[in-house]
């Protein structure tokens, strides 16, 4: 299956990726998601690398793979991890984002792992009104892996591969001692103290609090899929007042496949009942009860699920922000940052370790195309700002797009892709539309742009569609007027595959 996969993404080269991505539904995309690395151009130059989560390791061992002498510093040994660690987040990656895994050899358990093809959505304007479903197919599948099994797996791939461990927990003054011995040191330690080593780019950050008061937990026992559903789906509910609820298809350290379920409180909202949860069986029970209250389709699907692992949980919240890629020492040394230390993202459209994945990419390029120069405050800002220009900025908009209401473009979109069912068979221009949402994840500059401008989007409707915007749009809404009107006289909406999935169950 990789090899295929591999086969078709990189025969022809990184363009092929970009044409491919959305040939159907969007012909008029055409970009280059990235260059590609010439592995071969690297240089013997040092760099050390702080951290070993997804965008730490990513670097390490593609540094590795270009010939550098690498060293990265974990504050937990692979064992740590594997046995001791909580789940950074849930970590669904999609196809550009995996690409760059296949291509430096990492163990991705793609042989085991649960596919995942694609997104099933339900909107709820207020909660028990199922106003519109989304029903949406990805061109190549998602992979969500346990990050503890996975930064367990890859730490030891690195020191087979020649580079070198060391379990610290760094600080400050460590990190001088580290970036004087170095030519380049990358800090990727996440969300921790660290990360305060790099100014908030207070232009780019629009939020100076959380959007979300989010809830993880890693579940067992729901059969991977759902009845009436012809794909396996991240199950996406927006519940308007309340917040999100997303159930992604999961490969996990223990159980193997299963589920990871993420919910997205509002603050003071009726869902945000986690905080101060101390125990993976505490927020269990209260998912179940959220479930069961705003989502109560699928609370039969979950009612008899548990934990996977006592330490599969999580509580937190996270405040979107971009950073200013310098970061300068007490002696004036510099240090840049990647991963979730440069750009923070609320985890609502599964972007985090996505675009940590796309911004190594782009570190790895910049630093083999620098050669022996010195990595001086301007490289490192002309670097980010090149990630920034293809991935980064619309990346960050998209992801901040679900944290509000819906724009008008984003309205009149959603009906007219109305009548999306995920078929194989379904050709039809409302299919074609819930695709491109759906590949938005994988790519966030294919369809925001039109997101944010309804004239942009009234021609990207025309388009895909092959008919006038107004009569798709009102075509849409009057289906959905319909079922707005069951649901007023207390029957069931009749949304595609939504009756057929009350019925199978
Ligand atoms: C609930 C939730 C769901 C999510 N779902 C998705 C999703 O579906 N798709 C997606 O793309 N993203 C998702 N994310 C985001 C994603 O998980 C993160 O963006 C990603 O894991 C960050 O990787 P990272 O390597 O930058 O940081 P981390 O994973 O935080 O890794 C940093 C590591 O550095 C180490 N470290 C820290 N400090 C030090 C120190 N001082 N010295 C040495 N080592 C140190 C620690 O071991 C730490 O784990 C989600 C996040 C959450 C919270």
């Amino acid at each position: 299956m990789r090899d295929a996969l591999l086969q078709c993404a990189f025969s022809q080269g990184g363009t092929v990726i970009a044409s491919s991505i959305l040939t159907a539904p969007a012909r008029a995309f055409s970009r280059t998601p990235f260059d590609i690395i010439d592995f071969s151009e690297g240089t013997m130059r040092r760099i050390a690398i702080i951290g070993s989560g997804q965008a730490g390791l990513l670097t390490a061992h593609a540094l590795l793979k270009a010939g550098y002498q690498v060293t990265l510093y974990s504050d937990r040994t692979p064992e740590q991890w594997l046995h001791e660690s909580k789940p950074t987040g849930s970590a669904t990656r999609f196809d550009l984002s995996l690409q760059f895994e296949y291509e430096l050899g990492l163990k991705s358990w793609e042989n085991d792992a649960p596919w995942g093809d694609g997104t099933h959505m339900t909107l709820c304007p207020v909660p028990g009104n199922r106003m519109l479903t989304l029903a949406g197919r990805l061109r190549r599948p998602f992979l969500a892996i346990d990050l503890r099994m996975q930064s367990h797996a890859w730490m030891h791939e690195l020191t087979e591969r020649g580079g070198n461990v060391v379990i610290e927990s760094v600080t400050v003054d460590r990190l001088e001692q580290i970036a004087a011995e170095n030519d380049l040191t990358v800090v990727a330690t996440g969300k921790s103290d660290l990360t305060q080593l790099f100014e908030r780019d207070p232009v780019r950050s629009v939020y100076d609090k959380p959007q979300r008061h989010l809830a993880m937990v890693c579940v067992k026992g729901p059969v991977m899929g759902f009845d009436g559903i012809p794909m396996l789906p991240i199950k996406h509910n927006v519940i308007g007042p309340v917040g999100e609820g997303f159930w992604i298809p999961y490969f996990h350290k223990d159980v193997g496949q299963s589920w990871n379920l993420v919910f997205e409180a509002r603050p003071g909202g009726p869902m945000d009942r986690f905080g101060g949860l101390k125990d993976g069986e505490s927020v269990l029970e209260v998912a179940k009860q959220v479930v069961k209250e705003f989502v109560p389709w699928d609370y039969k699907w979950l009612k008899d699920a548990e934990l996977s692992d006592k330490h599969g949980w999580q509580v937190g919240r996270v405040t979107p922000t971009v950073r200013k890629p310098v970061g300068r020492l007490p002696s004036g040394r510099l240090v840049t940052p990647v991963g979730d230390t440069a750009m923070a993202l609320d985890p609502i459209a599964g972007q985090g370790a996505n675009n940590g994945n796309k911004m190594v990419r782009n570190l790895v390029e910049c630093i083999i195309a620098h050669g022996d120069r010195a990595f001086d405050a301007e490289w490192m800002t002309t670097t980010f700002e090149k990630f920034y220009a293809r991935h980064g900025h619309m990346t960050y908009t998209f992801n901040n797009m679900l944290l509000e209401a819906p724009t008008a473009a984003t309205k009149d979109f959603l009906f007219a892709q109305y009548g999306s069912d995920a078929r194989f068979d379904n050709n039809s221009g409302a299919q074609l539309l819930a695709n491109a949402f759906v590949e938005n994840a994988n790519d966030p500059a294919l369809l925001t742009p039109y997101l944010q401008d309804r004239r942009k989007m009234h021609q990207f409707i025309e388009k895909t569609t092959g008919r006038p915007w107004l009569r798709a749009v009102a075509s849409g809404a009057m289906s959905v007027a319909l079922e707005e009107f069951r649901q007023w006289r207390g029957l069931e909406p009749r949304h595609p595959l939504v009756h057929e999935y009350k019925v199978a169950a």
